[in-house]
């Protein structure tokens, strides 16, 4: 019984840290005008995109390195280079 609460107090803390805002740093050079900012702030999309990518590992982004070459990319496409079709 102990156990099972402990758990559930492990899986509080983890849901609640994945919506705890944790921006800091400098942003990625695109923040501004990407449009995952948009769907974060629309509450369209989760804040662990903005969190991994936009002010984490900004290499690893597939949106930045076409944007970077200037190649098209439509406005739902995820960092991850996948395709959120909810997302307009
Ligand atoms: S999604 Fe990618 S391109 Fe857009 S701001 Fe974040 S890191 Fe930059």
């Amino acid at each position: 019984m102990v156990w099972i609460k402990q758990t559930a107090i492990v899986m509080t803390m983890s849901e609640k840290d994945d919506n705890k805002e944790i921006f800091s740093g400098e942003p990625c050079i695109w923040y501004a005008f990407c449009p995952m900012k948009r769907f974060v702030e629309q509450g369209l999309l989760d804040k662990k995109w903005i969190r991994k990518y936009c002010f984490g590992d900004q290499s690893q982004c597939v949106r930045k390195k076409l944007e970077d070459e200037g190649k098209y990319h439509p406005d739902n496409m995820l960092p991850d280079g996948s395709i959120d079709e909810r997302l307009r």
